[in-house]
């Protein structure tokens, strides 16, 4: 284990295993794909395949991993340096596009692995203020006007309803997007990281719409102390590289065998 202790990624690890474990998925058919930092070490420490890849670039690799071999499951991880700075570009074009991939970003507010510079979520105010932070990205407002098709957000010290979170993200047929306030206590500042121990609201516990966008969006964008976890937006959409029935090619073969063949004369 490289995390500190009382790492917030720590809650994550076991919501995750514990999720896994519930949902019955093969490790030998499961690939878990990360970026770079603190919390894309997490794909040491499960017993599914996984591949640690560059900052910013899991998103990429792991659609690479799904359209070569669309019957594994592809989830990937990562920070939110990872999600909403060098890779916030990957991310919005797979957030509408919708492929069946599950995304778990572990925001901090800090880049911890290069010892706590500010992140794009980082909040205003005492070390995000010095290294010029800026307003912060609200993760779940830009993944729902994005396109993803299931955003949820969970908190890496609520671990019942994280385990019950990313089952269900696991489980959507699509793009899922699970935010987690993972906090870093060795480099968040009170003043600039998500609160330690939030009041947390669960909203599945109201009577939100989940499946009305504006609503979700509005319910993001809501801004008071108080840490909303839950469901926020979730549809159905066609899947990326999944042809709607008996939209096949005429010849019978689909696309992805058709790349196949094409890849097996390339070879030399
Ligand atoms: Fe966790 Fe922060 Fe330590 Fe990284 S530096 S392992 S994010 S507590």
């Amino acid at each position: 284990m490289t995390w500190c202790p009382g790492c917030g990624d720590f809650g994550v690890l076991e919501a995750l295993r514990e999720a896994f474990s519930r949902t019955g998925l093969d490790p030998a058919q499961t690939v878990l794909v990360t970026g770079s930092g603190c919390s894309s070490m997490i794909g040491f420490f499960v017993k599914t395949y996984a591949i640690h890849g560059l900052h910013g670039r899991a998103l990429p690799i792991a659609w690479g991993v799904k359209l070569a071999n669309p019957s594994l499951k592809v989830i990937v991880a990562g920070g939110d340096g990872d999600a909403f700075a060098v890779g916030a570009g990957h991310l919005v074009h797979i957030a509408r596009r919708n492929p069946d991939l599950t995304y778990l970003i572990m925001d901090n507010g800090c880049y911890g692995l290069t010892r706590g510079q500010a992140s794009p979520t980082a909040r205003r105010g005492g070390m995000a203020e010095e290294n010029g932070a800026g307003q912060p990205i609200n993760p779940l407002a830009f993944l729902i006007t994005a396109g993803a098709t299931f955003v949820a957000q969970g908190y890496s010290e609520d671990p019942q309803s994280l385990i019950l979170l990313i089952q269900q993200a696991l489980n959507h047929h699509g793009f899922a997007a699970v935010n987690i306030l993972s906090p870093c206590p060795t480099f968040n500042r009170p003043e600039a990281a998500p609160p330690y121990r939030p009041e947390v609201v669960n909203i599945e516990a109201t009577s939100h719409p989940v499946h009305d966008r504006l609503e979700a969006l509005r319910l993001a964008m809501t801004e008071d102390d108080r840490l909303r976890v839950g469901v926020f937006y979730r549809e159905n959409r066609d899947v990326l590289n999944e042809k709607p029935k008996g939209a096949g090619r005429e010849d019978g073969r689909d696309d992805l065998t058709r790349l196949g063949e094409i890849m097996d004369e390339l070879k030399p």
